[in-house]
């Protein structure tokens, strides 16, 4: 039983001062993680740029050479992230409203990717049990043509198409519990009945996709599940999404792997959202997955970081998670405790989505 992990310092070089997508969230983490010593208990991954021919197995040439190009006509030097002080006269360029880019950023967005690369090679090949890829820029809004909503690449979807073109994974679960809808997962697998995309997210929120009957395409009809709740469902409107939900679908399609989206931006403190969901709440979503990749793939569990944006928070939801993927004696770290949630109209969500799938 070992836990593997990824985490690559170039990421510093990507930040923009006062955005919530910052190098800070990941020096946050790591002091904790530092502080706590279970880094000493994971197996520790090297990491390196995703190749291109990864990359284009989920976006598209045109936009994968324009990033290049954008990155690369931007002044100043790799490390300019690095230089939080420097404010607005950063050189940076803005791909939408929310995604910055800076010189480095071609390169971070690539060894984002990789770093979960790394970590699914390392589960596929038994080398390592489960693990967790602690990577930014996150992944899950980019599109097969664009950046989005802080993302570059869509590095889970990228892994799980290596996973199936590389280890021979027939059938892969993605489930994305980051508070927003996971749209460019989404629309990267529409179609395709080999990926069973599952999002449980806040709606109507940001990025204004995901409802019900988004339900996937062609041969893809069925294989794409929506979970729209309202503000403030909490720890017990997740679980019951897990268990009324998510469990039952796993069973039917028998995932060889099960990826996870680990989003910890519902969290009850952060900034960027109102869902309600606990420290202790999400280690339990990461725990009841755990049993289901035991049950179905041999415990084949690979996470993924991505939103989660109070410094404070951050820390701890990836802490618990790696405790609870490494079976540590030490438990869950959960200083802030729970709030109570709306589990009625969380209770009402799931049994639409139920029936709009037909599922008893
Ligand atoms: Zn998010």
């Amino acid at each position: 039983m070992t836990t593997a992990f990824v985490y690559d310092p170039f990421e510093r070089n990507h930040s923009f001062p006062g955005h919530p997508e910052c190098l800070e969230r990941m020096q946050s983490a790591l002091a904790l993680l530092q502080a706590d010593g279970i880094l000493d208990t994971l197996t520790r991954l090297p990491n390196s740029a995703a190749p291109l021919d990864r990359i284009l197995a989920v976006h598209s040439a045109a936009y994968v050479e324009r990033l290049q190009e954008i990155c690369r006509s931007i002044g100043g030097s790799d490390s300019d992230g690095r230089q939080s002080a420097r404010g607005n006269d950063l050189p940076a360029l803005w791909l939408d409203p929310d995604t910055y880019v800076l010189r480095a950023s071609w390169e971070a967005g690539l060894r984002a990717a990789g770093g979960l690369l790394k970590l699914t090679d390392a589960v596929m090949t038994g080398a390592a049990s489960n693990g967790f890829a602690m990577v930014r820029p996150p992944g899950h809004h980019a599109r097969p043509g664009g950046a989005k909503g802080f993302c570059l690449f869509g590095n889970v979807a990228i892994a799980a198409r290596h996973a199936q073109q590389k280890h021979a994974a027939e059938r892969v679960l993605i489930v994305d519990f980051d508070v927003h809808h996971g749209n460019g997962t989404e629309e990267m697998f529409f179609d395709d009945p080999t990926v069973l995309f599952v999002s449980i997210h806040q709606y109507p929120h940001y990025p204004f996709s995901g409802g019900i009957d988004e339900v996937g395409y062609g041969p893809g009809e069925g294989y794409n599940v929506n979970v729209p709740f309202p503000s403030g469902v909490g720890d017990a409107g997740y679980l019951t999404a897990l268990r009324q939900l998510i469990d039952p679908l796993a069973r039917g399609f028998r995932p060889d792997v099960i990826f996870l989206s680990a989003g910890f931006d519902g969290h009850w403190m952060d900034p960027l959202s109102g869902h309600r969901v606990s420290v202790d709440g999400y280690a339990s979503m990461v725990a009841e997955l755990m049993a289901l990749a035991e049950a179905l793939c041999e415990g084949r569990l690979i996470c993924t970081l991505e939103g989660g944006y109070d410094l404070n928070a951050l820390p701890h939801c990836i802490l618990s998670t790696l405790r609870v993927l490494s079976r540590s004696p030490a438990g869950r770290s959960d200083p802030f405790g729970a709030v109570e949630g709306n589990t009625q109209a969380a209770e009402k969500t799931v049994s639409a989505v139920k029936r709009r799938l037909g599922i008893r």
